[in-house]
């Protein structure tokens, strides 16, 4: 059987902050910044151009409903969404449709993709804060 991280049970039962009829949110094991999630389909696609209209629909409403929560408790000014499809050349390590989303503040040290071009400016959490940081999600939403 083809393994497939989004499709593993354990793996939403352990990351997991949010789902919709159609669509799961998780927190990522690596971050790049502590406010960053992964969205993704629970039926598993390759490519976001699959997406049914239903789980399009519940992909942008998860999408709004991690902004509005983070805009009214931390004043988040706006996100990013990157999103890879097609093989591990165009970047999509996982074979499961996804996107992340980057919460984005006025008055952050550095930006998601300051980061992800010069990893030194990564600042890893420890087990302990990811623990802290995926259940203040999983309340909030
Ligand atoms: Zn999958």
């Amino acid at each position: 059987m083809n393994h497939c991280a989004f499709c593993d049970p354990s793996v939403i039962k352990k990351q997991g902050v949010y789902k919709n009829d159609s669509v799961v949110v998780i927190y990522p094991q690596k971050p790049i910044i502590p406010l960053h999630f992964i969205i993704f389909p629970k039926r598993h696609t390759q490519l976001i151009s699959n997406l049914t209209d239903r789980e399009s629909v519940d992909l942008k409403n998860a999408i709004a409903k991690i902004f509005a929560v983070y805009k009214e408790k931390e004043k988040c000014i706006g996100y990013n969404l990157t999103s890879n499809n097609g093989p591990v050349k165009v970047g999509q390590t996982v074979a499961h449709a996804h996107v992340h989303i980057y919460l984005r503040f006025e008055d952050e040290k550095y930006s998601p993709y300051k980061i992800m071009s010069d990893s030194s400016l990564k600042e890893n959490l420890s087990a302990e804060q990811w623990q802290q940081q995926k259940e203040l999600s999983s309340t909030l939403f």
